[in-house]
């Protein structure tokens, strides 16, 4: 097991140490070229659909490729591919003197589904409004694919030489279909994405609340993913004459005890230091029963009452939630079958095959049949062994230069190692041995999260601040 104090004391440490010459004094925003040059980015990417039903990721990666290849990088270093045509990634290499190893910086390509009639704008046009950018993608993820590829063509357009290889990866599948880009990157094309450690922006990014930063969170850990299905079968009839064997009721209960079931209290490294954090962040009561939690024992009712903020109980717990439903054929006949989905995400240190034990230890009914379903759809009636991944370890050639350009941009913010409870591609490379910290440098208010929902945009202020952050970022991790 990880030791929390030592993690974080050489963290605090080394922020303390001395500063880096090319640390810019203040945040400036881009010049107008660069502006122009990165909108326009922005832009083109918006108007690809790229969503899995109709869009097409290849279209995106060629359309980046193309700039890639005017910009003058060697076609040798700009490679697209991937299982089908309509799922193929781009990978970038920007070539160092080789002193270190790479780094990677993964993004992904496609998006969430949008409806026209659902949105005030259409969702595959980059649309200007009131000081924000409109359209699928703003938020997740097109902002930061738009700066990571804005940031290789700045540095490249300086001549800048870093020490170490820059691999930039943009992908498909991220958010569903069957071709996850980082994935089959890691098992096809190795070499190409070999690094010593990787950024995905996301997730990670500054916490605006009413325009002031309150803390700029570092994803250094994920929770598992999984899908069940609980079905259960009966012997239908006619519903004039019904019995007490109905599958409809079988599985109401199993879901109702699922719905009262909490996984264990659970901190690991990064949750804890999480919640240190927050404990001095905090006031009254909220920061009481953060202490009281972080004590030994941790105190029963403070956890109760931190549970009840939807957030922090997921930072805390494995949970799992019913999501779709499938039962009966007719009004007017007893059900023959029923089943549900629970989706499940896991802590740290934890299987899938030990959750899915859990659920039918808490179901507690032979007649409920407890499957897992994997990313493929595939049904089996066992699940994976492989537990979910430690935390990250803070690294120093991380953090060091990300605490020391957050305090430029957002003086006195601190830099906060979170879990995000959310899984994102960082599953894959990590599970690679590339450790990945989700990081955007996007600043965002907390209440104006919109990825996958209706009316997706970002403040231009945000974007600005995106494209001035990477390239110095990028800078200090590849020349230290
Ligand atoms: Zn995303």
């Amino acid at each position: 097991m990880r030791n929390r104090f030592a993690t974080w004391a050489m963290f605090g440490a080394l922020s303390a140490g001395c500063g880096l010459a090319q640390t810019p004094a203040a945040y400036t925003p881009p010049d107008a070229a660069t502006q122009e040059l990165a909108k326009g980015i922005f832009k083109q990417l918006i108007e690809i659909n790229t969503t899995d039903s109709v869009g097409s990721v290849t279209a995106a990666s060629k359309a980046m490729e193309q700039r890639f290849l005017e910009a003058g990088f060697p076609a040798g270093d700009v490679y697209v591919g991937g299982p089908n045509d309509r799922k193929e990634n781009l990978v970038v290499r920007y070539r160092g003197t080789g002193a270190k190893p790479p780094v990677l910086f993964i993004g992904h390509l496609d998006v969430v589904e949008a409806r026209r009639e659902d949105w005030t704008t259409d969702p595959f046009q980059f649309v200007e409004k009131d000081g924000y950018f409109y359209g699928r993608g703003t938020q997740d993820m097109k902002n930061c694919d738009a700066i990571l590829v804005t940031t290789f063509l700045r540095l490249h357009q300086e001549g800048f030489k870093p020490d170490r290889d820059l691999i930039l990866a943009l992908t498909a599948d991220e958010e569903g279909g069957k071709s996850n880009g980082v994935d089959w990157l890691l098992k096809n094309r190795p070499e190409l994405v070999k690094a010593a450690f990787a950024f995905n922006p996301d997730g990670g990014g500054v916490d605006l609340q009413n325009g002031r930063a309150v803390t700029a969170d570092v994803d250094a850990s994920e929770k598992l993913y999984a899908d069940f299905q609980l079905i259960t079968t009966s012997a239908g009839g006619h519903s004039s004459i019904p019995t007490p064997d109905n599958a409809i009721y079988h599985l109401a209960d199993a879901l109702e005890r699922v719905a009262h079931y909490q996984f264990p209290f659970e901190l690991n490294a990064i949750t804890r230091a999480y919640f240190e954090k927050l404990s001095t962040i905090e006031h009254g009561q909220t920061a009481a029963d953060i202490r009281a939690m972080l004590g030994t024992p941790p105190d029963a009712a403070a956890i109760a009452r931190l549970s009840r903020e939807a957030e922090w109980n997921s930072d805390i717990h494995t949970t799992c939630v019913a999501t779709r439903l499938l039962a009966g054929h007719a009004n007017n006949a007893l059900p023959q079958m029923a089943q549900a989905n629970v989706n499940c995400r896991i802590l740290p240190g934890h299987s899938r095959e030990e959750v899915r034990q859990d659920l039918i230890r808490v179901i507690n009914n032979p007649k409920i049949t407890v499957n897992y379903v994997a990313d493929t759809g595939e049904i089996s009636p066992t699940a994976p062994a492989g537990k979910a991944l430690p935390p990250v370890a803070l690294q120093a050639e991380v953090m060091q230069p990300l605490e020391k350009l957050v305090a430029v941009y957002w003086p006195g913010t601190p830099v906060v190692a979170d879990m995000a409870t959310g899984a994102s591609d960082s599953k894959y490379t990590n599970a690679a041995g590339i450790p990945t910290y989700n990081w955007s440098a996007i600043e965002l208010e907390t209440n104006d999260v919109r990825a996958h929902g209706r009316d997706e945009r970002l403040p231009e202020a945000s974007f600005w601040k995106g494209v001035q952050f990477w390239p110095e970022f990028v800078r200090m991790i590849a020349t230290e």
